[in-house]
């Protein structure tokens, strides 16, 4: 007989069902006893008058009958509310010991670092099973509405070169080339310009991206995935538009809300410094958990002054300045504005991106305000200073946070509870543990020694 799932019983009254799945609550009334069976797709309630030697979270086979319960019986709160499972036998495939914690409830009153460590176990409760399903539900309609629009989904390398954007690389040691190192990329900036140079005119990735930054609430430490868009012979205003479109239509069709304002407010970074302090900013009146406010903002500085950089770019190098403000360069590059775009939602910068540089003196020329000498400039951007000499199309994209977007729409406080195996804040990864410590031998063959 083949498998039934949880929610397919309702729509089985009378029949004969076998079901896989774990036994999620047991309560015994002493003639009869109840078990909650979950599987992936939901709950139904099974019952026995014999009883069976069953511990909560075993994973069990059951065979029976479904009937309709009583009316009086009926649990509005679930989806398999109306029926029950007349159990004719009940089988323990796997034995479960006793949780280190309870799966039911929403897990947020629990130690973070012990929900981490039995990670596989903290993603058994319905919250998480639902933030991750949505997850999946919000990027497969990212595939597919780009797809629609001509866009290709191109993978780009892990293992490479260091590409700025603001954070510290994490490096990996070349073994075939001792005392070089590969970067793993904190974006896929450099990659998807040369896609354009290689006239694939419309790119996407959902991209893995590694920053070794200082851990920030809103943002993973080590990494984390975005919506990597770029597109040639397109204007600022034609990546506004899409990205509007397709957050409009996530956020009706995914996450069942409303975006508050359509087209999204477009607002320069001087306008939101002066009326929010900030460049990123909640549009809400009050917390409405069903209404995403989105904005872009847009006429940032190209550059910027951090506590440790005199000058360095407000979104990273490869950012193009407004034409009218090129002259800017020479005299007084702070005040350059750019094209960059930032998209805002519910009080977080869920994503940012630009028009790019595409003349290559120009490119140059920022490098060299940022402080790179002309050897460094050739040593880490020589292939796509010499790339923009072969025909290069005007184009820009965007990036936003596939975590950050995500807190926003199912109004989650931290990136982890999007993540199936997020890093703990102090950076140790999910029940796996890493970093270690690796053998002399590892060592040895990568011709390094640890100090
Ligand atoms: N590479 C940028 C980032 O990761 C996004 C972009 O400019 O398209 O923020």
């Amino acid at each position: 007989m083949n498998r039934t799932l949880a929610v397919e019983t309702s729509k089985k009254i009378g029949e004969k069902v076998v079901l896989f799945g774990w036994i999620n609550t047991i309560r015994d009334h002493g003639k009869v006893s109840f078990y909650d069976l979950r599987d992936a797709s939901g709950i139904v309630q099974t019952v026995t008058r014999e009883g069976f030697d069953v511990s909560s979270e075993d994973a069990v086979k059951i065979v029976g009958t479904v009937k309709e319960r009583p009316k009086n019986l009926v649990n509005p709160n679930i989806e398999t509310g109306k029926v029950e499972i007349e159990i004719e036998s009940c089988e323990i495939i796997s034995k479960a010991h006793e949780l280190p914690f309870p799966v039911d409830g929403d897990g947020l009153d629990i130690d973070e670092a012990l929900r981490l460590k039995y990670r596989y176990l903290d993603l058994r409760r319905p919250r998480l099973q639902k933030n991750i399903k949505m997850r999946h539900e919000m990027i497969s309609f990212m595939r597919q509405f780009l797809t629609e629009r001509g866009f290709l989904e191109i993978e780009t390398p892990i293992l490479t070169k260091a590409t700025p954007e603001g954070a510290r690389d994490f490096l990996v040691p070349a073994r075939l080339q001792k005392g070089k190192f590969y970067a793993l990329p904190q974006s896929p900036q450099q990659y998807k310009q040369l896609l354009m140079v290689a006239g694939f005119e419309r790119y996407f990735q959902i991209a893995r991206c590694f920053r070794d930054e200082d851990p920030r609430a809103d943002r993973a430490y080590g990494e984390f995935s975005q919506l990597d868009i770029e597109m040639a012979f397109v204007q600022q205003e034609d990546i506004l538009k899409l990205t509007e479109e397709l957050f409009k239509e996530i956020t009706e069709i995914v996450f069942g809300k409303k975006v508050l304002q359509f087209p999204f407010p477009r607002i320069s970074h001087e306008e939101a410094m002066k009326k929010y302090g900030a460049d990123k900013f909640d549009l809400r009146e009050k917390k409405d958990p069903n209404i995403l406010a989105f904005a872009f903002v847009i006429d940032f500085p190209l550059f910027e002054k951090t506590a440790d950089q005199p000058i360095s770019p407000s979104h990273h190098p490869f950012t193009a300045p407004k034409d009218e403000d090129i002259g800017l360069l020479d005299t007084d590059p702070i005040k350059v504005r750019s094209w960059q775009h930032d998209l805002v939602c519910n009080g977080l910068e869920v994503g940012g991106g630009s028009i790019r540089i595409t003349d290559a003196e120009i490119q140059r020329k920022i490098f060299r305000i940022l402080g790179y000498r002309d050897s460094e400039i050739e040593e880490k951007f020589g292939h796509l200073l010499s790339a923009f000499t072969y025909g290069v199309p005007p184009h820009g994209g965007i990036a936003p946070g596939i975590e950050r977007l995500l807190m926003a729409a199912i109004g989650e406080e931290n990136t982890r509870e999007v993540t199936a195996f997020p890093m703990t804040s102090s950076g140790q990864t999910a029940v796996m543990d890493a970093p270690s410590f690796v053998d002399d031998k590892s060592l040895k063959e990568l011709g390094i020694k640890v100090k």
